[in-house]
């Protein structure tokens, strides 16, 4: 055993050492390629190895990597703040820059109270949001992260934030069907607002598209023009996490464009600098900065990397990269292509549950009884042995279970870079339907089924 080293997800775990990237495909010193079919967790958006983006980074490093933000702004900064402003819903026009979407959605908290304390308001500190759900990974976040797994070593530390029912209806914790429920899920939220009185919560956060804590849940209808006419009435701001679901993920470049909805708070992360930096942002509206403003005029919070120069103008190249290509385009139309073939994956295997998703972030939920909607054992642990045949056989998916009710819930994403081509697309379906096959022997063979 090493006596040095990086720390591993799993500790004594031997991962294959990849030397390089191309595309949608990751070559490690073996010479072994494996299609990148989770862009890592959800990040690398362009895919691996755009020469231009490394010669962007080349170039500012040159010219100057680092300027602490309290001291001086910078030209790729600037820009970056006022195209988001420009691409983002609403009067989101102003950001602050992060590292990680976890400092994303803790800014995203901060700002909430701060608004409300700058205008006298001293009560509303709870942030609502939703079981299954995950925010990131730091105390804040993890405190309105409906994710058990990675929540319950740590419950003691944690706030007492409450969290709604999410719109799940493949496992409707409701127990309902929908339309007939009409939107009960909804109902919920007004209810817990009403219990726990307006005048203690800042905000409700919610991911559009729920991503790692259940495998690209989708909203029905009208459930987010619901919440947010609910939130409007008891003066309780909007945070849209789109970390994952935005830059243009889903086929539209925010997630919550698919509703035509204007939240009060938007968090970006991942595909922002599609992983060729650390970089995530927390844009908030007109509105928020205007109390500020006429306030204590600081917003109380930072981190040493927050804007740098380096970054910021990784993310710009990467904008005008996915401009030039068209990749918001490309995920939609090649998302459908990918949705339509995980749907005939859901035919062909029956414990294929459930397959969902919008552009290119799709899930795909495995199922112990497909009639009843019944999830396996824990203990079973379906969804890894999935990603672990699928990683033997090239393909890389990522892992979407532990939000629900415990560890159940086997639900993988499949999320290719948005430059994935039709050709491409079928490889992943190909592999995958290979995968489930293999999958289907082992779960004969050991009894599962
Ligand atoms: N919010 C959402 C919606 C996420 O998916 C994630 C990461 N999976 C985070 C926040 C946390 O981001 P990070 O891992 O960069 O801290």
């Amino acid at each position: 055993m090493d006596k040095t080293g990086i720390i591993k997800p799993v500790l004594d775990a031997s991962y294959p050492m990849i030397s390089h990237g191309e595309g949608i495909y990751l070559y490690d010193e073996n010479g072994n390629r494996y299609i990148d079919g989770s862009s890592g967790a959800v990040t690398a958006n362009i895919g691996h190895g755009v020469e231009e983006i490394a010669d962007v980074i080349y170039e500012q490093a040159k010219q100057v990597a680092f300027v602490y933000r309290s001291h001086f702004t910078s030209l790729p900064a600037e820009k970056l703040a006022k195209k988001l402003a420009s691409m983002t819903p609403g009067d989101l026009n102003w950001t602050f820059f992060v590292n990680s979407g976890s400092e994303a959605t803790e800014t995203a908290l901060k700002v909430a109270i701060q608004y409300f304390q700058e205008q006298g308001i001293y009560t509303k500190t709870k942030i609502l949001s939703r079981w299954t759900s995950y925010h990131g990974i730091t105390l804040g976040a993890l405190s309105m992260s409906g994710h058990h797994m990675r929540r319950e070593r740590f419950s003691e530390l944690l706030e007492d934030f409450p969290a709604v029912p999410a719109p799940y209806c493949y496992q409707c914790p409701l127990q309902n069907t929908y339309p007939g429920c009409r939107l009960q899920c909804a109902d919920e939220l007004e209810r817990a607002i009403e219990q726990i009185g307006p005048e203690n919560i800042a905000a409700f956060i919610f991911e559009p598209i729920i991503g790692a804590a259940g495998g690209a849940i989708v909203p029905p209808p009208g459930y987010y023009e619901k919440v947010k006419e609910i939130c409007d009435k008891y003066h309780i701001l909007t945070i849209a996490d789109e970390v994952m679901t935005g830059m243009g993920r889903t086929g539209k470049m925010f997630a919550i464009d698919h509703w035509g909805i204007e939240p009060d708070i938007m968090t970006l992360g991942k595909g922002l600098s599609a992983g060729y930096t650390p970089m995530a942002a927390t844009v908030v509206s007109d509105r928020i900065i205007n109390v500020i403003r006429k306030g204590s005029r600081v917003v109380m919070s930072g981190h040493t990397f927050s804007a740098n120069p380096l970054s910021a103008a990784a993310c710009c190249a990467v904008m005008e990269y996915m401009e030039q290509q068209n990749l918001v385009q490309n995920a939609e139309e090649q998302g459908e292509r990918l949705l339509n073939g995980l749907k005939e994956l859901e035919q062909k295997y029956s414990f294929v549950g459930n397959v969902r998703g919008k552009g290119l972030l799709c899930g795909l939920e495995l199922v112990n009884d497909a009639l009843n909607h019944a999830p396996f054992s824990v203990s079973d642990r379906v969804g890894e042995k999935l990603i672990s045949i699928c990683f033997n056989n090239g393909l890389i998916i990522y892992p979407a279970f532990g939000g629900v009710t415990g560890y159940e819930g086997d639900a993988v994403l499949i999320s290719p870079p948005l430059i994935v081509t039709s050709f491409q697309v079928y490889e992943i379906l190909r592999i995958l339907d290979e995968s489930l096959q293999e999958l289907m022997n082992h779960l004969v063979s050991s009894g599962i089924v």
